[in-house]
């Protein structure tokens, strides 16, 4: 059964939010572990949540808590599709299925954004973090200019209905965004 997978890692990450008195280093390397659990093989993402769009990147929900303590989100880049600088407020795990990404960090100065040491090439099965006390300020693009990539993100929130910024890769002006979700419908986990 290919959603196997998927209902497994949401059931262990609705058991890790029902623990009580962990604190976010320890929730990360938890949540770290069941996201790098879900990208260490890629053959289990529904066909209708890997699908690019020509202009766009993709943010697909595969499950929301319904308590919003956490998100799973299937990011579908298109052939050279990036992000703009934004931050996410909350903190958010990152695993690499297929092709690859380019994680570049960066710092909102009085002179402007500022990119903040090397940009991280994630490859497939490898996980990255971001919060607001680690580093929460990036861009990320398709390490790809000639195909897809698909990255899995697990938030610590509903990620799609949370007030967040982007901000002007130049100015670093701050603009206010909800990034809400591509999908009308969400993968069926319960199928027989
Ligand atoms: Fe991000």
């Amino acid at each position: 059964m290919a959603n196997e997978k998927l209902l497994n890692a949401v059931a262990s990450l609705s058991r890790l939010a029902e623990r009580q008195g962990l604190d976010e280093p320890q929730i990360l390397e938890q949540a770290g572990r069941i996201v790098a659990g879900l990208v260490e093989r890629d053959d289990w993402l529904p066909e209708e949540m890997a699908q690019p769009h020509p202009q766009y990147y993709r943010q697909y929900l595969l499950y929301g808590d319904p308590l919003d303590r956490f998100s799973l989100v299937s990011f579908v880049w298109g052939p050279g599709q990036q992000t703009p600088v934004h931050d996410h407020t909350v903190w958010g795990v990152i695993g690499m299925l297929r092709g690859a990404e380019v994680d570049q960090a960066y710092r909102i100065t009085p002179a402007g954004a500022q990119p903040e040491g090397q940009a991280k090439r994630l490859e497939p099965g490898q996980v990255a973090f971001v919060s607001p006390a680690i580093g929460d300020i990036h861009r990320v693009s398709n390490a790809y200019d000639d195909r897809v990539s698909i990255s899995i993100h697990l938030y610590g929130g509903n990620i799609g209905r949370i007030r967040r910024s982007v901000y002007d890769a130049q100015t670093g002006q701050r603009k206010e965004f909800v990034s809400g979700y591509s999908n009308a419908a969400t993968p069926n986990l319960w199928a027989a």
